[in-house]
């Protein structure tokens, strides 16, 4: 009698394919026969998004088609794309990554010497931007003549997910030490929670080392020693300029894939774009968008066929089998075009590389969630008022002595005025440069708790002392501390 093995259907994972424009299409078509032939459990379905959706009338490059089916199999592969000629739609990349809430944005800068020629051989840096938050959230304004400012939002629950897809990134990657980078020591209320919090999730990871670096001197050994670093979770400006260095010092940009990560979809591409210039001419580098649909297999929890397709793609680095763009003579053996590396690629499926470092991933996919954020007792003790001031020779102790006659009899004390950050009230030096932006604390007399209406009432009395308010900040605690940063003298 013979036994009977029950038979598995392994999952398909539908995904919809973008094939992009310029070098896109060549691109796409040789990464997917690759993908085909290393029987990755795929089913592809193609949207047509960019330049010529543009051109149809689509101003924004994505057909609602397009959408409904992205948001359908929540994993995108996407080609690079060309920014129609004088504008047209802004950023299709960050409308993608804004309306489909992909807050993590990973891309690695790797060295593959000898075989392709590099400024820093051994170098392999993973960056971990956050992507939603930060100065990006575009809320920007002009307040007076002189000033301007911007805002920028640090979220608990936007931090404890970068950073936990940080982690997680370093397991499924088989990843040693994640290094956060931000700015703390200026910025403790913003960066110094994305850094409590990297401290709090770090402690779940006792297999990964951690730390952290203050972002000017962590850049600054970045660009001198990139060996010395693994992974790298940062906030999302400083990833933006992190990661374009990292791209240039490994000297591999035409190699390099990038993945834009959501709890609910996400998107993998090239970092480079549809190279115009070398379109429809079969010369293309598919190597990219390849390593792009690697990071897709992974984040799909499937570890083994990514690892066969990176192994593979290694080989052929290794034996010398080029693309025009890194063939170099001497080191290289074959120039070979978009196709034919893509079969050169499949020809080495079940090899693995000598000299470069073997990929191994495992087979968990990588998901992330933010616990609920702890509760604590808010309570309100005071108000910056902010001011659009020129008047009496823009002397601080005049400004001073105003809101004092003006706060004074509606119960409120004025603790000091700032310009710019720095104290110039009272006790202010007249070395002090003031512009017409004038930052007003204050107080409820006696100290403790107030009151919106109690707020209501200082505005209303400043105002009437024909001072400019321009604009408000409720000062809370949390728990019995200060939700707001000293001003720099206080
Ligand atoms: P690019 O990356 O397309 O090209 C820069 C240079 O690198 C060119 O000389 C090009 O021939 C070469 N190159 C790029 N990819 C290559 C590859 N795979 N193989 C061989 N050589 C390659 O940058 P660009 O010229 O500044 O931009 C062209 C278009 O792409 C623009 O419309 C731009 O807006 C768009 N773009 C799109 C994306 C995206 O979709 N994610 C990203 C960047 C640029």
């Amino acid at each position: 009698m013979g036994t009977s093995t029950p038979s598995t259907t392994p999952h398909v994972h539908t995904i919809a394919v973008a094939h992009g424009d310029g070098i896109g299409p060549e691109i796409m078509r040789a990464t997917l026969r690759v993908l085909e032939a290393a029987a990755a459990p795929l089913r592809f379905d193609t949207v047509e998004i960019g330049e010529r959706a543009y051109l149809e009338g689509h101003t924004s490059g994505i057909p609602s088609e397009a959408w409904d089916r992205i948001r359908e199999h929540r994993v995108l592969l996407k080609a690079p794309i060309t920014t129609p000629q004088g504008g047209g739609y802004k950023s299709l990349n960050v409308t993608l990554r804004k309306s489909l809430n992909l807050f993590a944005n990973v891309r690695q800068a790797r060295a593959f010497a000898p075989f392709v020629s590099s400024p820093h051989p051994a170098m392999d840096v993973v960056i971990v931007r956050e992507n939603e938050e930060d100065l990006y959230a575009g809320i920007e304004h002009q307040q007076t003549r002189e000033v301007t400012q911007v805002l920028k939002l640090i979220s608990r629950p936007g931090s404890e997910r970068i950073v936990r897809y940080a982690f997680e990134y370093a397991r499924a990657y088989g990843r040693k030490r994640v290094t956060c980078m931000s700015k703390p020591n200026i910025m403790k209320l913003t960066d110094g929670l994305f850094q409590r919090v990297f401290e709090e999730i770090a402690a779940e990871y006792p297999d990964i080392h951690a730390d952290h670096m203050i972002v000017d001197i962590g850049a600054a050994r970045l660009a001198s020693e990139p060996l010395a670093f693994d992974v790298i979770v940062t906030l999302n400006l400083y990833g933006d300029i992190l990661s374009d260095i990292t791209a240039q010092l490994a000297g591999s940009v035409g190699l390099a894939g990038s993945a834009n990560v959501g709890s609910q979809a996400a998107m993998f591409e090239a970092i480079h774009g549809s190279a115009p210039d070398i379109a429809g001419q079969g010369i293309a580098n598919p190597s990219g968008l390849l390593m792009a649909a690697v990071q897709m297999l992974v984040h799909l929890g499937e570890g083994a066929v990514a690892e066969r397709i990176e192994n593979a793609w290694l080989v052929t680095l290794e034996d010398g089998v080029h693309t025009g763009d890194v063939y170099r003579h001497g080191v290289s053996r074959e120039r070979v075009g978009t196709d034919a590396f893509a079969d050169a690629v499949i020809e080495r499926l079940g090899r693995v590389p000598e000299q470069l470092h073997k990929a191994h991933y495992g087979a968990d996919a990588i998901k992330v969630e933010a616990n609920a954020t702890p509760a604590s007792r808010k309570a309100l003790v005071g108000v910056d008022v902010f001011l659009d001031w020129s008047a009496e020779g823009r002397v601080p102790d005049a400004l001073g002595a105003r809101l004092e006659r003006a706060a004074g009899p509606a119960g409120w004390r004025l603790e000091m005025v700032t310009n710019r950050g720095v104290k110039v009230y009272p006790g202010g030096m007249a070395e002090t440069f003031c512009t017409d932006h004038w930052r007003c604390r204050l107080t409820p007399d006696g100290g403790g708790e107030t009151t919106f209406d109690e707020v209501l009432t200082l505005l209303a009395a400043i105002h009437g002392a024909d001072l400019e308010v321009i604009k408000t900040e409720h000062l809370y605690t949390f728990d019995g501390v200060p939700g707001f940063s000293l001003g720099q003298g206080q």
